[in-house]
């Protein structure tokens, strides 16, 4: 099933050019599809436009099938984690992972068993009341992750999560976000501007330069087959 589809889509901020064009994609269940593209390309735009958090200039967005240009961002039935992790600093680290909850209406009991289940998963759960400012880098990244992860939404908006990190880290969260993402069957969308997390992470990506796609595909045909000049020295392939 189509989880997420893209027809035409095009966005200007007010007066100014385009800043994306024409935007056909569909996304499939289950996919961890990777957007990747040089920083000012349109990428966190367009995950904002997913996410209801800007307006579509033109052209169609659904959701499950569903038109959704103009269904609130609180009713698409999806998570997104933010490039600054946007931790709410006085909230423990326990408050911050439950914090969508309470507007979902979901029971205490349940709240505490997801809790329970997800911080073991992120190794969290020694730091469930500690404050953000008490967490290293890597640890707050994990605590996004795992908000993002409590909430069982079956879609699931990435945008640079790892940019903040460490080479070693950096590595490390990519395999954990992978395993993560196949052990719960979400569909992913994940924006970064770093080729080889593009290349390593996704089913497929999508290759975004000034607001046009450039290719769309799987990593190897990425690589053996770029569509031009710029996805080849973009991806780094030998043409
Ligand atoms: P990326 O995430 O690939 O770096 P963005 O989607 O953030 O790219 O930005 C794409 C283009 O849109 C850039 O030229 C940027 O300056 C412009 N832009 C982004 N947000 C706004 C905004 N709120 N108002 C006006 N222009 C914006
Ligand atoms: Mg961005």
């Amino acid at each position: 099933m189509k989880q997420v589809e893209l027809i035409n889509l095009s966005k200007s901020y007010e007066k100014q050019t385009e800043v994306l064009n024409e935007i056909n994609l569909s996304i499939d269940e289950g996919e961890f599809f990777v957007l990747v593209g040089p920083s000012g390309s349109g990428k966190s735009t367009l995950l904002r436009m997913i996410a209801g958090l800007e307006d579509i200039t033109s052209g169609v967005l659904k959701i499950n099938e569903k038109v959704v240009n103009h269904l609130p961002p609180k009713d698409r039935d999806l998570s997104m984690v933010f490039q600054n992790y946007a931790l709410y600093p006085h909230l423990s680290v326990e408050q911050n992972i439950l914090f969508g909850l309470h507007a979902k209406k979901v029971a205490k009991k349940e709240q505490q068993k997801r809790l329970h289940e997800t911080a073991d998963m992120m190794g969290l759960g020694s730091l469930l009341k500690r404050k953000p400012k008490q967490l290293s880098g890597g640890q707050r990244q994990r605590v996004a992750l795992a908000r993002s992860v409590v909430s069982e939404c079956p879609l699931c908006l990435m945008d640079e999560p790892l940019s903040n990190l460490d080479a070693k880290l950096r590595a490390h969260m990519r395999m954990e976000i992978r395993r993560l993402q196949k052990r719960l069957g979400l569909t992913m969308v994940y924006v970064t501007h770093d080729q080889v997390e593009a290349m390593t992470m996704g089913d497929r990506i999508m290759v975004l330069n000034e607001g046009k796609i450039q290719q769309v595909g799987d990593p190897i045909t990425l690589y053996n087959e770029p569509a031009n000049l710029f996805v080849a020295s973009f991806i780094g392939s030998p043409k």
